[in-house]
């Protein structure tokens, strides 16, 4: 495999590239923009023109043995750390490092296996301080190859919330303000909100908007082969990221991760507006009782299938692509007289629910106070004679 030409962002791809003609790139950056909408590709394209032996206005040559080896994932000096499950069995910070340092290596060779794989789970990763560590001790290195090197640091909000404090963060700080000769750092973040303000305040921030309509059906037909009205079904889910579009992909005949998701969240809202609790109760006892900060795409869906009761409520259809879905909303909000005006404080309840996701909290007890909560909000009145009863 080697990495294609990143998609779409042509005006950003040309002042990056200019850029780095001119060697005026800092050395420390942040990009960020939402998920699934090509950050980490633009790194990677970036380190490539870093690392690149004769770059030109147009970014990396793609041919120089640079090129070759950064394409494949195999430069020595492009570093791409990303949050990663904890390791099992490593009770020791040297076992830590060592396991995490193993379970890099796994992901980059799946990575290179097939590139346009994305994995949604809900096992919660992090950047942890041992990653954060190994890091800092390689940036003080020479580089190997040439005059550089590049760390990418991918989804930088998740440096180890449960580690003690921010060590992890910290350990990064001293890089970011003054990385040695020849080294670029490059921070991704969907939710640069959350990083330390002193990791933002020392990185020069870039955004990468979404991509047009057109810009991910065209990619959906060319790179994954998609036919055409599949791709603008897919299209039109994507919100103009090419990641999220991949995750709507099913394998055979089976849902992409996304729609899975997306399912979940909708039987979530299900069991909150049931007739009776046992419904919610049982859709919180389903969730293991560890690992809230899975959870947050789940939460992300489910505010999204809000907007869509919303719409639902004011006689709008839902969202392109989730059309499928509007019998189960219209019934829901003709049961329960749904008003758009409720919708806002239930939506602020996930919102509330996603921060505190991203502490230590049992995951049960979060989601069963998250359905009693949207209930309130949104059960404002007794339920409609003709509708009630059914449990869905
Ligand atoms: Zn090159």
């Amino acid at each position: 495999m080697t990495l294609h030409k990143h998609w779409g962002h042509e005006s950003l791809l040309q002042a990056l590239a200019r850029a780095r003609a001119e060697e005026s790139l800092p050395g420390a950056l942040l990009i960020h923009g939402t998920k699934g909408v090509g950050k980490q590709h633009l790194a990677l394209w970036l380190a490539r023109a870093l690392l690149c032996e004769a770059p030109g206005m147009s970014g990396p040559c793609e041919d120089c043995h640079s090129c070759h080896l950064a394409g494949k994932l195999e430069h020595p000096d492009l570093h791409w750390y990303f949050p990663l499950p904890r390791p099992k069995k490593a009770n020791t910070p040297e076992k830590l490092a060592q396991a995490l340092e193993d379970a890099r290596g796994e992901a980059l060779a799946d990575f290179r296996a097939d590139p346009l794989r994305v994995t949604f789970d809900s096992e919660p990763r992090s950047l942890y301080l041992a990653a954060a560590r190994s890091l800092r001790k390689k940036a003080q290195r020479r580089p190997s190859m040439g005059p550089s090197q590049v760390f990418i640091i991918a989804e930088a909000e998740s440096l180890a919330p449960q580690e003690s404090s921010s060590e992890a963060a910290n350990a990064l700080l001293k890089l970011l303000e003054e990385p040695p000769l020849g080294t670029t750092l490059i921070l991704t973040s969907a939710e640069p909100g959350r990083l330390l303000p002193t990791i933002r305040s020392r990185t020069t921030q870039l955004h990468v908007p979404p991509l047009s309509l057109g810009e991910v059906t065209d990619f959906l037909a060319s790179h994954v082969g998609l036919e055409k009205e599949e791709a603008s079904r897919i299209g039109a889910l994507s919100k103009g990221a090419i990641g999220r579009a991949l995750g709507f992909l099913g394998q055979g005949e089976g849902k992409g991760p996304l729609e899975e998701i997306r399912s979940h969240a909708l039987g979530l809202l299900g069991a909150a507006l049931a007739t009776g609790p046992d419904a919610a109760i049982q859709a919180a006892m389903a969730f293991k009782p560890v690992g809230a900060r899975g959870l947050r795409d789940l939460f992300n869906f489910l505010e999204e299938a809000l907007g869509d009761l919303a719409r639902t409520a004011t006689g709008t259809p839902p969202e392109a692509g989730y059309q499928g879905e509007n019998g189960f909303l219209r019934e829901i909000v003709e049961r329960w007289g749904i008003r758009p005006a409720w919708v806002p404080s239930a939506m602020e309840k996930v919102d509330e629910a996603r921060v505190m996701a991203a502490g230590n909290v049992n995951p049960q007890l979060l989601v069963f106070g998250l359905l009693h909560d949207l209930r309130k909000e949104l059960t404002r009145r007794e339920p409609s004679r003709k509708n009630g009863g059914s449990n869905e």
